[in-house]
Protein backbone atom coordinates (compact mmCIF):
# COMPACT_ATOMS: atom_id res chain seq x y z
CA UNK A 1 0.00 0.00 0.00
CA UNK A 2 1.56 3.34 -0.98
CA UNK A 3 0.33 6.88 -0.69
CA UNK A 4 1.47 9.93 -2.14
CA UNK A 5 1.14 13.46 -0.70
CA UNK A 6 0.45 17.03 -2.51
CA UNK A 7 1.62 20.67 -1.05
CA UNK A 8 -0.78 23.37 -1.64
CA UNK A 9 -0.62 26.86 -0.20
CA UNK A 10 2.86 28.23 0.95
CA UNK A 11 5.58 26.50 3.37
CA UNK A 12 5.70 28.54 6.67
CA UNK A 13 2.54 30.28 6.13
CA UNK A 14 -0.74 30.22 7.28
CA UNK A 15 -2.25 29.21 3.85
CA UNK A 16 -0.05 25.78 3.55
CA UNK A 17 -1.54 22.49 3.25
CA UNK A 18 -0.68 18.46 2.89
CA UNK A 19 -3.06 16.86 1.07
CA UNK A 20 -2.75 12.23 0.67
CA UNK A 21 -3.43 10.36 -2.05
CA UNK A 22 -3.82 6.71 -2.60
CA UNK A 23 -2.09 4.05 -4.75
CA UNK A 24 -4.89 5.01 -7.68
CA UNK A 25 -3.84 8.51 -7.29
CA UNK A 26 -7.55 9.49 -4.91
CA UNK A 27 -7.81 11.97 -2.64
CA UNK A 28 -7.86 10.27 1.07
CA UNK A 29 -7.97 11.51 4.89
CA UNK A 30 -4.88 10.30 6.10
CA UNK A 31 -6.95 10.43 9.59
CA UNK A 32 -9.76 7.73 8.45
CA UNK A 33 -8.86 6.15 5.11
CA UNK A 34 -5.47 4.62 6.13
CA UNK A 35 -5.53 1.44 7.37
CA UNK A 36 -4.61 1.23 11.41
CA UNK A 37 -2.78 -1.98 10.75
CA UNK A 38 -0.32 -2.43 7.99
CA UNK A 39 0.22 -6.24 9.31
CA UNK A 40 -2.18 -7.02 11.57
CA UNK A 41 -0.87 -10.03 12.34
CA UNK A 42 2.59 -9.18 12.83
CA UNK A 43 1.04 -6.25 14.85
CA UNK A 44 2.62 -4.09 12.20
CA UNK A 45 0.86 -0.24 12.21
CA UNK A 46 1.20 2.18 9.82
CA UNK A 47 2.37 5.83 11.46
CA UNK A 48 1.81 9.06 9.25
CA UNK A 49 4.74 11.35 9.92
CA UNK A 50 3.83 15.08 11.02
CA UNK A 51 6.71 16.08 12.07
CA UNK A 52 10.25 15.07 11.57
CA UNK A 53 13.05 14.82 13.84
CA UNK A 54 14.54 17.90 14.43
CA UNK A 55 12.27 20.31 12.86
CA UNK A 56 10.35 22.80 15.20
CA UNK A 57 7.60 23.75 13.15
CA UNK A 58 4.17 22.02 14.79
CA UNK A 59 2.32 20.12 12.15
CA UNK A 60 -0.82 17.92 12.10
CA UNK A 61 -3.53 16.11 10.79
CA UNK A 62 -6.28 18.91 10.46
CA UNK A 63 -8.93 16.71 11.90
CA UNK A 64 -11.55 19.15 11.65
CA UNK A 65 -10.68 20.39 7.89
CA UNK A 66 -12.12 18.18 4.90
CA UNK A 67 -9.52 15.44 3.87
CA UNK A 68 -7.66 16.22 7.05
CA UNK A 69 -4.63 17.72 5.45
CA UNK A 70 -1.46 18.17 7.79
CA UNK A 71 -1.29 22.17 8.48
CA UNK A 72 0.46 24.08 10.76
CA UNK A 73 -0.75 24.42 14.02
CA UNK A 74 -2.01 28.11 14.35
CA UNK A 75 -2.01 30.39 17.63
CA UNK A 76 -3.21 33.59 18.24
CA UNK A 77 -2.66 33.92 14.78
CA UNK A 78 0.32 32.84 14.61
CA UNK A 79 2.05 29.70 13.09
CA UNK A 80 3.43 27.62 16.00
CA UNK A 81 6.55 26.49 16.63
CA UNK A 82 7.82 24.51 19.37
CA UNK A 83 10.97 25.58 21.54
CA UNK A 84 14.40 24.27 21.36
CA UNK A 85 14.23 23.00 25.27
CA UNK A 86 17.67 22.77 26.35
CA UNK A 87 19.53 20.45 25.62
CA UNK A 88 17.12 19.60 22.69
CA UNK A 89 17.02 20.51 18.93
CA UNK A 90 13.05 20.40 17.29
CA UNK A 91 11.29 17.14 18.36
CA UNK A 92 13.70 14.22 19.00
CA UNK A 93 11.64 11.45 16.87
CA UNK A 94 9.83 11.44 13.54
CA UNK A 95 6.66 12.41 15.71
CA UNK A 96 3.20 11.30 14.39
CA UNK A 97 0.01 9.85 14.58
CA UNK A 98 -1.54 6.17 13.86
CA UNK A 99 -4.36 6.66 11.53
CA UNK A 100 -8.25 5.39 12.48
CA UNK A 101 -7.28 5.98 16.05
CA UNK A 102 -9.31 8.68 18.05
CA UNK A 103 -8.63 9.61 21.88
CA UNK A 104 -12.53 10.15 22.72
CA UNK A 105 -12.43 13.39 24.92
CA UNK A 106 -16.15 11.92 26.57
CA UNK A 107 -13.93 8.31 27.60
CA UNK A 108 -12.51 8.96 30.43
CA UNK A 109 -9.04 6.90 31.19
CA UNK A 110 -9.17 4.10 34.17
CA UNK A 111 -5.38 4.58 34.58
CA UNK A 112 -4.62 8.62 33.72
CA UNK A 113 -7.90 9.65 35.49
CA UNK A 114 -8.11 11.99 32.62
CA UNK A 115 -10.50 12.13 29.14
CA UNK A 116 -8.84 12.22 25.59
CA UNK A 117 -7.80 15.03 23.70
CA UNK A 118 -9.69 14.48 20.75
CA UNK A 119 -7.12 13.42 18.69
CA UNK A 120 -5.32 10.48 17.26
CA UNK A 121 -3.22 8.79 19.05
CA UNK A 122 1.13 10.16 19.09
CA UNK A 123 3.95 8.24 18.58
CA UNK A 124 7.07 9.21 18.50
CA UNK A 125 9.45 6.99 16.44
CA UNK A 126 13.07 6.20 17.53
CA UNK A 127 14.44 4.75 14.25
CA UNK A 128 17.83 6.28 12.49
CA UNK A 129 16.22 8.07 9.62
CA UNK A 130 14.90 11.45 9.41
CA UNK A 131 11.70 10.72 7.92
CA UNK A 132 9.78 13.79 5.46
CA UNK A 133 6.77 14.99 6.28
CA UNK A 134 3.62 13.20 5.03
CA UNK A 135 5.51 9.82 4.89
CA UNK A 136 3.48 6.64 5.63
CA UNK A 137 5.51 4.49 7.19
CA UNK A 138 5.12 1.00 9.14
CA UNK A 139 6.33 0.72 12.73
CA UNK A 140 6.83 -2.31 15.39
CA UNK A 141 5.26 -0.83 18.50
CA UNK A 142 7.80 -0.36 21.41
CA UNK A 143 5.85 0.80 24.51
CA UNK A 144 3.44 3.67 25.65
CA UNK A 145 4.18 6.56 27.80
CA UNK A 146 0.96 8.30 29.69
CA UNK A 147 1.09 12.09 29.20
CA UNK A 148 -1.58 14.06 30.82
CA UNK A 149 -1.61 17.84 29.42
CA UNK A 150 -4.13 20.19 31.35
CA UNK A 151 -6.17 17.19 32.03
CA UNK A 152 -6.68 15.65 29.30
CA UNK A 153 -4.98 11.85 28.37
CA UNK A 154 -2.26 12.21 25.82
CA UNK A 155 -0.25 8.64 25.04
CA UNK A 156 2.73 9.06 23.64
CA UNK A 157 3.65 5.73 21.73
CA UNK A 158 7.07 4.88 21.27
CA UNK A 159 7.90 2.56 18.39
CA UNK A 160 10.73 2.04 15.28
CA UNK A 161 10.11 1.90 11.69
CA UNK A 162 10.31 -1.62 10.43
CA UNK A 163 12.77 -0.53 7.54
CA UNK A 164 15.39 0.86 10.21
CA UNK A 165 18.61 -1.34 9.92
CA UNK A 166 18.14 -2.41 13.73
CA UNK A 167 14.72 -2.86 13.71
CA UNK A 168 15.36 -6.65 14.42
CA UNK A 169 16.84 -5.80 17.43
CA UNK A 170 13.74 -3.68 19.26
CA UNK A 171 11.22 -5.34 20.19
CA UNK A 172 10.11 -4.06 23.30
CA UNK A 173 10.51 -0.97 25.31
CA UNK A 174 13.83 -2.54 27.35
CA UNK A 175 15.58 -2.75 24.17
CA UNK A 176 15.20 0.67 24.18
CA UNK A 177 16.37 1.15 27.91
CA UNK A 178 19.56 -1.12 26.74
CA UNK A 179 20.65 0.21 23.33
CA UNK A 180 19.56 3.85 23.21
CA UNK A 181 20.36 4.73 27.11
CA UNK A 182 19.22 7.87 27.87
CA UNK A 183 16.53 8.12 25.47
CA UNK A 184 13.59 7.29 26.94
CA UNK A 185 14.64 9.73 29.86
CA UNK A 186 15.47 12.84 27.43
CA UNK A 187 11.48 11.68 25.98
CA UNK A 188 10.20 12.29 29.48
CA UNK A 189 12.19 15.39 30.17
CA UNK A 190 10.81 16.75 26.56
CA UNK A 191 7.23 16.07 27.09
CA UNK A 192 7.11 17.44 30.30
CA UNK A 193 9.07 20.78 29.26
CA UNK A 194 8.27 21.84 25.77
CA UNK A 195 5.58 24.21 26.18
CA UNK A 196 7.44 26.00 29.71
CA UNK A 197 8.46 28.52 27.17
CA UNK A 198 5.35 29.15 25.85
CA UNK A 199 3.88 30.00 29.34
CA UNK A 200 2.06 26.59 29.89
CA UNK A 201 2.84 24.57 32.95
CA UNK A 202 5.24 21.18 33.21
CA UNK A 203 2.82 18.23 31.90
CA UNK A 204 2.38 15.60 34.41
CA UNK A 205 2.47 11.68 33.48
CA UNK A 206 0.71 8.74 34.95
CA UNK A 207 2.44 5.41 36.45
CA UNK A 208 5.05 7.60 38.00
CA UNK A 209 6.70 8.50 34.60
CA UNK A 210 7.31 5.22 33.84
CA UNK A 211 6.62 3.70 30.45
CA UNK A 212 4.70 0.59 29.57
CA UNK A 213 5.59 -2.10 28.01
CA UNK A 214 4.64 -3.44 24.48
CA UNK A 215 1.37 -5.09 25.14
CA UNK A 216 0.35 -2.20 27.05
CA UNK A 217 0.89 -0.19 24.39
CA UNK A 218 -1.21 -2.20 21.80
CA UNK A 219 -4.10 -2.55 24.03
CA UNK A 220 -4.28 1.02 24.37
CA UNK A 221 -4.08 1.20 20.64
CA UNK A 222 -6.73 -0.62 20.00
CA UNK A 223 -8.88 0.81 22.27
CA UNK A 224 -8.31 4.11 20.22
CA UNK A 225 -8.97 2.28 17.56
CA UNK A 226 -12.71 1.34 19.08
CA UNK A 227 -13.42 4.66 19.85
CA UNK A 228 -12.26 5.42 16.23
CA UNK A 229 -14.42 2.80 15.22
CA UNK A 230 -17.73 4.39 16.88
CA UNK A 231 -16.59 7.88 15.79
CA UNK A 232 -16.49 7.05 11.80
CA UNK A 233 -20.34 4.74 12.32
CA UNK A 234 -21.50 8.11 13.98
CA UNK A 235 -22.29 5.87 16.89
CA UNK A 236 -20.70 8.87 18.67
CA UNK A 237 -20.88 12.23 18.34
CA UNK A 238 -17.88 14.07 16.17
CA UNK A 239 -18.34 17.15 17.52
CA UNK A 240 -16.01 19.89 15.25
CA UNK A 241 -13.89 16.93 13.58
CA UNK A 242 -14.63 16.38 10.04
CA UNK A 243 -14.98 12.64 9.20
CA UNK A 244 -15.67 12.93 5.96
CA UNK A 245 -13.74 10.21 4.23
CA UNK A 246 -13.33 8.21 0.47
CA UNK A 247 -12.64 4.51 1.97
CA UNK A 248 -14.14 3.83 5.01
CA UNK A 249 -17.17 1.39 3.06
CA UNK A 250 -20.25 3.45 3.01
CA UNK A 251 -22.14 0.85 5.20
CA UNK A 252 -19.69 1.23 8.06
CA UNK A 253 -19.32 4.79 7.83
CA UNK A 254 -22.04 8.11 6.88
CA UNK A 255 -19.42 10.15 6.37
CA UNK A 256 -18.41 8.42 3.10
CA UNK A 257 -18.47 10.79 -0.17
CA UNK A 258 -17.32 10.52 -3.55
CA UNK A 259 -13.77 10.66 -5.15
CA UNK A 260 -15.30 13.61 -7.17
CA UNK A 261 -16.55 15.19 -3.95
CA UNK A 262 -13.08 14.57 -2.70
CA UNK A 263 -11.49 16.59 -5.43
CA UNK A 264 -13.57 19.33 -5.44
CA UNK A 265 -12.61 20.17 -1.71
CA UNK A 266 -8.88 20.04 -2.68
CA UNK A 267 -9.54 22.19 -5.58
CA UNK A 268 -11.33 25.28 -3.27
CA UNK A 269 -7.91 25.16 -1.22
CA UNK A 270 -6.35 28.38 -2.12
CA UNK A 271 -2.95 28.36 -3.94
CA UNK A 272 -1.52 31.87 -3.33
CA UNK A 273 0.86 33.33 -5.58
CA UNK A 274 3.40 35.99 -4.30
CA UNK A 275 4.13 38.54 -7.67
CA UNK A 276 7.05 40.76 -6.50
CA UNK A 277 6.72 44.36 -9.13
CA UNK A 278 10.01 45.58 -9.14
CA UNK A 279 10.15 49.46 -10.53
MG1 LIG B 1 -2.31 13.69 21.26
Amino acid sequence: MSFTVEERGNPNSLSYRLFFKNAEGKYISPFHDIPMYADESQNIFHVVVEVPRWTNAKMEIATKDLLNPIKQDVKKGKLRYVANVFPHKGYIWNYGAIPQTWEDPAHKDGDTGCCGDNDPIDVCEIGSKVCSRGEVMKVKVLGILAMIDEGETDWKVIAINVEDPEASKFNNISDVQRLKPGYLEATVDWFRRYKVPDGKPENRFAFNDEFKDKDFAIETIKSTHNFWKDLISQKTKSGELNCKNTCVSAGDSPYCCSVDEAKTAVGETHCYVVVFIYS
